[in-house]
Formats: structure tokens, C-alpha cells, sequence
């Protein structure tokens, strides 16, 4: 590494990256390619020789950035937003420049002390119970992902519990979530070795606008009791991905506490508003939890990857996932004096991802958080009324946050119960490359998303979205 090398060809890449955030909005925000585009355009082997940086950014440019899908574009409404931020990329760019390896204490003392003071400052921003700082004998880690922090509680609650009824009681063991939990769970109890029939995904309806009702957990967990099965896990939602329908936790945590269930709390998206005050309810009974996670990289400023997971009882999962081979011990581990996350996660490796946290929260402060929350659910709002307002669309359930479901009606007498429809128009539209909405499916039927949470959308933005959605309806509809 020639340090004046990298400032030469560093300043070049950041010059090429602030023109791609300039030019953002000429790109159509779903990327237009088929399948197989990029085989065409590049040799079939490595370069024996090497070519300059200007080479490299020439092909970035013409056949890269078409096959990208814009997540940052103001125009990006799908799924759930991936934030960056310049506080967020610049954390990044200081910890591929430092790029250490931070597993054990002894590897990076900084690294391991930032994510354990951040996740301090964080849980205190939340108003987490006093049980999941590090101080105690909890504490917060920094997982790669939302599946990566599902995954590893579950199996430090699945090894707790077999150390009480024995290591034979696994295929009786059961897990529960909504049956709009996110697909990770599922993924974590096949992990697991978790019988995957005894995933019970519960019923939601309408009635409870989507959220998991504690009668119907209690009534599953009885009749799996009266079976001889093992209730042992509960996966809460605030914030689905379907609809951010959000759990009762309250009264879920009175049932997972008399039956000794282990109660995770998969906040990924919502999470991120429990910041500012006037959502903060939506995650009271966190209190009761024995997990609490939230992605800082869907709607917190802070570039991907960076999912924050906060535990009550470390000791929990150190038991599940430490190893202690000869190569790493050293005094501060064996001292017992220090944190080793490697003990906390599935990889032994981990990057310095505390340091863009870090820096979004000391760059924006958490009013300047609160702000950026507080903006997309008033424009998120905004699309609200204006669905509401033209009577051929319909909004399926209350919005919470900045995610808006809704759907165009089918015409009185139509074969098609709106599925159809729906599907066409969704498709109509993202195939503009103005615009890139998502879908799910609520009760049977098919549901528009637009959520909005990229950091450079305004409202000029959501009335764009909104009026191709109107000329594509119209269009549909008249030729029916
Ligand atoms: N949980 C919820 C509610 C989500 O919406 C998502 C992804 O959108 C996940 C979990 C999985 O997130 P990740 O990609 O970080 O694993």
C-alpha cells in the first residue's frame, strides 16, 4: 500500500462516487437488465496484466452501474430502505483503511470497546432495560444481519434449555412467531437442527391488523404442551416486513415468562423510529425480552452491514458459540478481563463496523436521527392521503411508520379479485425505471408497498411515485 498512491486514487474514487450521487436520479432506479447481461460484457478470465484505475471506472460506469438497482435513488420505495449517509460511508472508508480483524480483545482493543460503548449509548437512546448493557451481564453486539442475530440467540436459547431438559429433547423443541415473522427465522431453526414443523407460524388476520394475538400463542403452546413437545422460542415482530405490524409485546411477554419461553424481539426495520419519543411505545415490554434487535443499515444512517443486537444474559451465547483454541488464547481472554466477540457471532472474523456507527451518531446526534425518522413518516404520510383520496385505490392497513400498503380496487363485477390488477400495475410501473415499488400478500390478497426512507427523497418524490401510479391505474383500467 504507496500511501500517496491511495490519496491519488482514493480522491479519484470519492470524485467518481460524489458524481454518481449528483447523477443518481438519470438511472432507472430498477435496473433494466437480463439475465446473464454482465457474461456478455466482460472476458471470460483474470487480466494477466494490470490496467489503470481510469480503465476500471470507465467499465464501472457503462456496465456496472446498468445492471445496479438504485437503493439510494430518491425514487427507491421498495422493500425496505438500506440507508447510507456520508457519516456512514466515511466510517467505512476508515475501516477498510484500517481494515483490522477484530475477533478478540487483544486483536483491536478499540474495535471491541467502541461497539460495546456505542451499543451502550444506543440502548440508553432506546430506553432498553437496564439488563442489556454491558455492565451488567448483558450487553450489545454489532451481527452482519438481521438472520445473523435471529440465529444466534436461537441457539443460545435451544442450548440453555437442552442443558436443563437434556441434549435427546431436540426434535421436541418448538419455535413461534407470526405467520408474517421474517423468512430468517425459518432459515435459523433449519441451522438449528430445529425440527422445521415445529416452527409454528400462527395465524394474523386483519382483525389485529397482522400482529400475533397472545391467545392464540397461548392456545398453541397448551396444546403443544399436552403433546409432550417443548415450548422454547418466540420470535416478536415490531415491524413486520409484510405490513410493520407490530406485536403486542406486553401481553406476549406474560406468556413467554410463564412458560420459560426465550422471547426475541426483531425490531429490524421499526427499531430505528423507537428513537424518538412518540414511537418509543411501540417497543414498551421490551423489558420482558431476552433479545432485542434492530438493523442500524435499513433506517439509520449507517451503511450496510450493521445489525444491532442486544442480549440480557451473555453467558448465553458465549456457551453456545465460544471456542477457545490454543492460537488465540492470550492474557486479557484468559483474565477473563475483556469481551472476545467472537464468542457472539457464527464467523471468527469481524470487521471495525462500530466505527460508522459511531461516527453517524456523533455526525447527526440523535435529534438529527430523529429528524431523518420524523421526515419519511410525514412523507409517508403525504402518499397516505393521496391514496386516500382517489377512491379506485384502497389503503389495506393503518400505516405505522413509513410503509404504505395499498391496492388498486377491481372494478364492480370484475373475474379478478384485484390480484391481477395489482400485479400488472406493479409490474407497469417499476418497468418505468422512475420508480421502484414492492409487493406482499395480506389474507390472500396482493398488496402494493411504498416505503419511503431513502435519505434523498423529498416530497417532489412521493408525488412523482404517486402520479405514475395513477397513470399506470388508469391505463389498466381501461382496458380492462
Ligand atoms: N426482520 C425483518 C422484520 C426484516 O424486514 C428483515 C429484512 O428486511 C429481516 C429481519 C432480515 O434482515 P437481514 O437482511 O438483515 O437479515
Amino acid at each position: 500500500m504507496d500511501a500517496e498512491q491511495l490519496r491519488e486514487q482514493a480522491h479519484k474514487m470519492v470524485d467518481f462516487i460524489a458524481d454518481y450521487y449528483k447523477t443518481i436520479e438519470n438511472f432507472p432506479v430498477l435496473s433494466q437488465v437480463e439475465p446473464g447481461y454482465l457474461g456478455k460484457l466482460l472476458p471470460d478470465s483474470a487480466p494477466t496484466y494490470p490496467t489503470t484505475l481510469e480503465h476500471v471506472l470507465n467499465d464501472v460506469q457503462h456496465k456496472i452501474l446498468p445492471g445496479v438497482t438504485h437503493w439510494q435513488s430518491p425514487n427507491y420505495f421498495a422493500y425496505f430502505p438500506s440507508n447510507s449517509s456520508i457519516a456512514g460511508f466515511l466510517g467505512e472508508m476508515l475501516s477498510a483503511g484500517i481494515n483490522i480483524v477484530g475477533f478478540s480483545w487483544i486483536t483491536s482493543p478499540a474495535a471491541t470497546e467502541l461497539e460495546s460503548i456505542v451499543l451502550d449509548w444506543l440502548a440508553k437512546a432506546l430506553f432498553l432495560p437496564q439488563d442489556f448493557l454491558s455492565n451488567g451481564k448483558g450487553g450489545g453486539v454489532i451481527q452482519g444481519t438481521a438472520s445473523e442475530a435471529v440465529l444466534v440467540v436461537l441457539l443460545a436459547a435451544r442450548d440453555k434449555i437442552l442443558r436443563t431438559v437434556g441434549r435427546s429433547a431436540l426434535p421436541k423443541l418448538v419455535t413461534y412467531a407470526s405467520d408474517h415473522v421474517h423468512s430468517s427465522l425459518l432459515k435459523a431453526c433449519q441451522i438449528g437442527g430445529l425440527d422445521p414443523e415445529l416452527c409454528r407460524l400462527l395465524k394474523t388476520d386483519s382483525s389485529t391488523n397482522f400482529a400475533l394475538s397472545p391467545d392464540v400463542l397461548s392456545e398453541a403452546i397448551s396444546n403443544d404442551i399436552a403433546s409432550g413437545l417443548i415450548p422454547f422460542f418466540l420470535c416478536a415482530n415490531v415491524g413486520t416486513t409484510s405490513s410493520t405490524a407490530v406485536d403486542p409485546l406486553p401481553a406476549l411477554a406474560k406468556v413467554t415468562k410463564t412458560n420459560n419461553i426465550w422471547l426475541h424481539v426483531d425490531a429490524a426495520y421499526a427499531g430505528s423510529a423507537c428513537i424518538c419519543p412518540e414511537y418509543r411505545h411501540f417497543i414498551d415490554g421490551v423489558e420482558e425480552a431476552d433479545s432485542f434487535n434492530m438493523n442500524a443499515h435499513k433506517w439509520f444512517l449507517t451503511n450496510f452491514d450493521c445489525s444491532l443486537l442486544w442480549v440480557k444474559d451473555r453467558s448465553a451465547l458465549i456457551q453456545s458459540l465460544s471456542t477457545n483454541p490454543e492460537f488465540l488464547k492470550n492474557k486479557a481472554s484468559e483474565g477473563n478481563m475483556v469481551i472476545d466477540y467472537k464468542d457472539w457471532q457464527i464467523p471468527l472474523g469481524r470487521r471495525f463496523r462500530s466505527l460508522k456507527l459511531w461516527m453517524v451518531l456523533r455526525l447527526y446526534g440523535l435529534e438529527g436521527l430523529r429528524a431523518h425518522i420524523r421526515n419519511h413518516i410525514a412523507l409517508a404520510a403525504s402518499f397516505e392521503e393521496l391514496v386516500v383520496q382517489d377512491a379506485r385505490f384502497k389503503v389495506v392497513t393503518p400505516r405505522t411508520f413509513s410503509l404504505v400498503c395499498f391496492r388498486l380496487l377491481p372494478p364492480p363485477n370484475s373475474e379478478d379479485n384485484g390480484n391481477k390488477l395489482n400485479h400488472d400495475l406493479l409490474d407497469l410501473v417499476n418497468s418505468t425505471g422512475s420508480v421502484f415499488i414492492t409487493h406482499t400478500v395480506l389474507s390472500g390478497e396482493y398488496i402494493l408497498r411504498l416505503a419511503v426512507g431513502a435519505p434523498l427523497t423529498e416530497v417532489r418524490h412521493v408525488n412523482a411515485a404517486w402520479q405514475i401510479l395513477q397513470e399506470k391505474a388508469t391505463a389498466l383500467l381501461e382496458n380492462l
